[in-house]
């Protein structure tokens, strides 16, 4: 009979034993990254509701993290297992950081790769990839979360250019980036728009006192009489659909990415079970050195993005029962 392997009680599930030589090497470079770059800073910028976002951006796109799924346009092109290991590795570090790799690699960079024209793809992607742009989403407004298909933000035609007006909400990195790809009702329906936000009419102001996802910038948007060429318009999607696709594409990151905060918090109560003392010191005195709480802070986010934990069971129970229960 093989012999087990030895237990392992940081992966009680031999989960290392599923991945190959490098799948490891770029989970340990990420987590070496973190680790040595990240994770020393994080319980501070959680504390002051603050992050250096073009500095942690340029660091992460050095080691190739952000679109890393993607093709060409100086995107890595790995496989999705490695993707998610990577988004795991960050956010074990902290689920704000994360958000910014999925913002960044699967909302805005995927909308422009997969929708986007040619001219896009060149103009802002490998600068996206390197850390030196930043992207952000904008398909939340103040009253329409859950029913994004019931957005107000519109743009309209005048001659050859669009005119957008309206307003989102809760938009990561929405006052740091470069880029945003904007989501509005046109006349053919629902399109997305890539828009400089040096644009004449775009403004951006951060939502402070969040009680979770403090490590993260996350900002509302009001665009007035924002004038965009012709061909700012993503060209390949009319409809929910593209929202959609985007956000099905960052949710398989953030899938591995909460498992990755898991397994912070286990780690740090295994150490700390392993190395508190009872008596000589009260323990009470300690709890907040620990990142549990943080991560534990950060996950109600994680349950309320991309569409709130309710409204997937829903949609789990529509392919169920054919039955439509959130409408
Ligand atoms: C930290 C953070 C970052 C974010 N980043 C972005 C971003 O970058 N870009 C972006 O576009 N958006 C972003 N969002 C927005 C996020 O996607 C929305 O918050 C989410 O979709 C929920 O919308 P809402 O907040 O308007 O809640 P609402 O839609 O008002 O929902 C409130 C509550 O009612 C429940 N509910 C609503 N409708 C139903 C129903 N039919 N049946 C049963 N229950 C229902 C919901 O589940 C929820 O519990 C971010 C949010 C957060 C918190």
């Amino acid at each position: 009979m093989a012999k087990a392997p030895a237990f392992d009680p940081a992966d009680p599930l031999g989960i290392d034993d599923l991945l190959d030589p490098e799948d490891k090497a770029i989970r340990d470079t990420v987590r070496r990254y973190c680790a040595d770059h990240l994770t020393p800073h994080v319980a501070q910028w959680f504390e002051r509701g603050e992050l250096p976002v073009r500095e942690v951006a340029r660091g992460l796109g050095g080691i190739g993290v952000l679109g890393m799924h993607l093709e060409g346009y100086g995107c890595a092109g790995t496989s999705a297992v490695q993707y998610g290991l990577a988004c795991l590795e960050v956010e074990a570090c902290d689920s704000g950081l994360r958000s910014l790799v999925s913002v960044q690699g699967s909302l805005a960079m995927f909308a422009i790769h997969r929708f986007g024209s040619e001219e896009h793809r060149r103009t802002w992607l490998p600068r996206m990839a390197a850390g030196d742009a930043i992207g952000c989403y904008g398909l939340t407004e103040p009253d329409h979360g859950s029913d994004p298909a019931s957005m107000r933000t519109h743009a309209e035609r005048d001659g050859d250019d669009w005119l957008l007006n309206g307003r989102k909400m809760w938009i990561t990195n929405g006052s740091v980036a470069d880029v945003a790809v904007i989501w509005a009702q046109a006349e053919e329906g629902i399109r997305g728009f890539v828009v400089p936000t040096d644009t004449a009419g775009f403004s951006a102001v951060d939502i402070k006192h969040k009680m979770s996802l403090r490590a993260s910038v996350t900002s509302e948007l009001t665009f007035d009489d924002v004038r965009l060429p012709a061909d700012a318009v993503l060209p390949d999607v009319v409809g929910m659909r593209g929202p959609l696709t985007c956000l099905g594409e960052a949710r398989y990151g953030i899938v591995w990415g909460s498992v990755g905060a898991a397994r912070a918090c286990f780690e740090a109560a295994l150490d700390y079970a392993g190395s508190r003392e009872q008596f000589g010191r009260p323990i009470a005195g300690f709890q907040l050195e620990y990142p549990v709480i943080r991560h534990m802070n950060n996950l109600e986010s994680v349950l309320t993005y991309e569409g709130t934990s309710e409204m997937h069971t829903l949609v789990i129970g529509k392919a169920l029962t054919g039955l439509d229960a959130f409408r």
